[in-house]
């Protein structure tokens, strides 16, 4: 079954959302010589894109087809932001992690070998390896520890504003604080204005790259893009002098048992973001004293935070498919509408914004990478079904 594709060049498309995703789809749009109007309910960036870890990775990514779309746009990053032309925090250098229990120590040792086996430069490293790499850190035992050399981080707020830039620079429209309402279509379904709380926008293809809300604005057009919940804590510290100088992102581990990892990173502006468990794990606590105690317990394995302050953020929700995948591309029930939705937005944007825009601009369609991730396969899905297909875990992909 294929779904349709605009044949040609579309004139003027409408991109719901202007966060990390919807903000570099329109801009690559717009470059290919399209009219293009953003639009956003709030500020750009403001939405997930401005809670997340923003850690750049395909190490954390299964099975190998997703772990390879992941490694494709981590690859992609540096010419991505060279050609977005300001500075948006893109640092490299590598993440590490370790393990102090047997049974956690065979799990990052396993999850090594199988990255080896898919040619990812991760590797096991001693102690005194760990140590050299980052001597900022006070390690304390290790009974098993990764080094990925590859991965780094970039500062969503920056990617976004960068594009918006570029956006505008392009004359397109940017409309904040515009609340798309409906999508009202035609009798075969394609989509031909979009409704929002300043008027309606004639259109002749639509991006749907709203985060958590693009389940509700697809159901107005009839498609089904099911999302799981997928909560999400990282607080921040005060600006700090530079403290992690050779490898950006450090997951520590759990200091009592029975307690999560620690998950740490240095932002350009001397910021520390810090979160417990992993990057899907689901967390509410928002307070000021779990703020206060993750800053505790990071500065324990990074002794220069003694004097930081611990600045709570408030719960930010991931945009999380039901099945934990990207859901791109066309929708069978509003041909003109092209769905963005997916976990993992800070990596994959290149890499997701170039495809969506080949696929809009040229008609063309990029199975052989994006054939995984259609939204038919939500068409009529049952309970039971959308039971089945859901993760245990919301957020484990
Ligand atoms: C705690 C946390 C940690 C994360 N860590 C990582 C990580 O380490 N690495 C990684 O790659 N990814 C990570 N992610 C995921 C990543 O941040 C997201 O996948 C990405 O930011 C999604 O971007 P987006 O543009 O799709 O959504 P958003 O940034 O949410 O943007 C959607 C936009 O749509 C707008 N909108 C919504 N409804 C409407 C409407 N009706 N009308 C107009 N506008 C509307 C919103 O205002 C918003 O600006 C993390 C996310 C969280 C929350």
């Amino acid at each position: 079954m294929t779904s349709m594709t605009v044949s040609e060049t579309p004139r003027h498309v409408a991109v719901i959302g202007a966060g990390i995703v919807g903000a570099s789809i329109a801009w690559r749009i717009a470059r290919r010589g399209s009219r293009v109007t953003v639009i956003d309910k709030a500020e750009p960036g403001s939405g997930a894109s401005s809670h997340s870890f923003a850690w750049v990775n395909a190490g954390a990514k299964e099975p190998i087809g997703y772990h390879n779309l992941n490694r494709r746009s981590l690859e992609m990053w540096p010419r991505f932001a060279e050609a977005l032309g300001d500075d948006v925090g893109l640092r490299w250098g590598g993440k590490v992690a370790w393990e102090t229990q047997p049974e956690a120590a065979q799990m990052l040792t396993a999850r090594v070998r199988q990255l080896q086996s898919w040619g990812y430069p991760s590797r096991l490293v001693s102690k005194a390896e760990l140590e050299e790499l980052e001597p900022a850190l006070n390690v304390g035992p290790v009974a098993a520890a990764e080094y990925n050399e590859n991965e780094g981080q970039v500062e969503p707020q920056l990617v976004v504003d960068a594009g918006i830039r570029r956006l505008s620079e392009l004359e397109a429209g940017i409309l904040t604080g515009v609340t798309v309402v409906g999508l009202p279509q035609t009798g075969d379904g394609t989509v031909r204005a979009v409704q929002t709380t300043s008027g309606d926008i004639e259109v002749d293809a639509v991006v749907l790259a709203a985060g958590t809300d693009t389940t509700g604005l697809a159901a107005l057009a009839g498609v089904n893009v099911p999302q799981a919940q997928s909560p999400g804590v990282v607080m921040r510290t005060t600006p700090m002098p530079p403290l992690l100088h050779n490898v950006p992102v450090v997951y520590a581990p759990p200091l009592e048992k029975g307690r999560r990892e620690i998950h740490l990173r240095q932002c350009p502006d001397g910021r520390l973001m810090i979160g417990e468990g992993d990057q899907e794990s689901l967390a509410e606590d928002d307070s000021q004293a779990h703020a206060e105690e993750l800053l505790a317990r990071a500065g324990q394995y990074l002794p220069g935070l003694a004097g930081a302050q611990a600045i709570p953020v408030p719960v930010g929700w991931r945009p999380m498919p039901l099945d934990g995948y990207p859901v791109m591309g066309f929708a069978h029930e509003a041909p003109n509408l092209y769905v963005a939705l997916t976990h993992s937005g800070v990596t994959l944007a290149p890499a997701l914004s170039q495809l969506a825009a080949q696929e809009i601009c040229d008609g063309v369609r990029a199975d052989a990478v994006l054939g995984p991730y259609r939204p038919e396969r939500f068409a009529g899905l049952t309970a039971e079904a959308a039971a089945e297909m859901a993760h245990p875990r919301a957020g484990h992909r």
